[in-house]
Parts: C-alpha cells; structure tokens; sequence
C-alpha cells in the first residue's frame, strides 16, 4: 500500500481505496467501472440521477399494480412485479439518501 495524489482534489490517498475520501473520485478499477459514464461528472449530479431512476422504479411499479384488473393472471403478476419494483425503488431512494448525507 502507497500513498497517491487523487487526480481531481490532489489530497494524499491510498491506492488501495476504492473512492478518494475527500471527493469521492473513483480510484480503483472496480469503482472506475462502477461509476462508468458518470465518471466526469460531478458526484452530486450522479446521486441526483440516482434518485430520479429510483423515483421512476417506483412509479412504475405503481403503474403496474393499478394498471391490469385485479382478478386476472397478467395482475398478479404484473403486481407482484410492481411491488418489487417499489420496494426496490424504496430501498435505493434510501441508500442514495444516506449517500447524500454521508457525503455532506
Ligand atoms: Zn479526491
């Protein structure tokens, strides 16, 4: 384990971290490829966006409970689909919520 310059806030880091501590920059390989499109991008804006997919996961999923008629096979399907969607929508809004709080 080395210390190394973080490209993007220059503060002293491991090469071994996952994220700067400091700016949260992607260090190694596997948070690269995590953040991968977004990497340029400021990692506020990559919460936000996280929110928003988890808001719309959630609407979907209401969408399908309430779309097809309750008694029919294609309901409950499409409602215990829904349901998960929502709670994973539910489960992601909370984690990017504590991410936003950690990183403030
Ligand atoms: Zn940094």
């Amino acid at each position: 384990m080395s210390l190394i310059s973080c490209p993007k806030c220059h503060s002293q880091i491991s090469d071994e971290a996952e994220n700067c501590p400091c700016c949260g920059y992607p260090i190694s390989r596997l948070a690269k490829l995590k953040s991968g499109i977004h990497l340029i991008e400021h990692k506020k804006t990559i919460v936000d966006v996280q929110s928003v997919y988890a808001w719309s996961m959630m609407v979907v999923g209401f969408v399908l409970i309430v779309a097809l008629p309750f008694d029919s096979l294609g309901g409950s399907v499409s409602r215990a689909l829904g349901a998960l969607l929502i709670i994973v929508g539910m489960v992601w809004s909370v984690v990017v919520g504590l991410t936003k709080w950690w990183s403030h």
